[in-house]
């Protein structure tokens, strides 16, 4: 069974998590996150997370629908 994209809706053949929130999302809708002015901010807090040993960080947009 296909992933459904959590912000488009359509069923791509890959998806990724997004990296301002725990949304499952397709290439294009995380090429659109990409240009967000605070998508650097997002992942460096992310990645933050991630070395302190929170590997369940849910996002600086943690349950903020998108667009935020
Ligand atoms: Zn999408």
């Amino acid at each position: 069974m296909k992933r459904v994209c959590e912000r488009c809706k359509q069923k791509p053949n890959m998806v990724s998590v997004s990296k301002m929130n725990n949304d499952i999302i397709c290439v294009d809708c995380k090429t659109a996150e990409e240009v967000h002015p605070m998508y650097h901010a997002a992942m460096k807090a992310k990645h933050a997370a991630c070395i302190a040993g929170d590997t369940n960080y849910p996002g600086l947009y943690a349950g903020k629908i998108y667009p935020f």
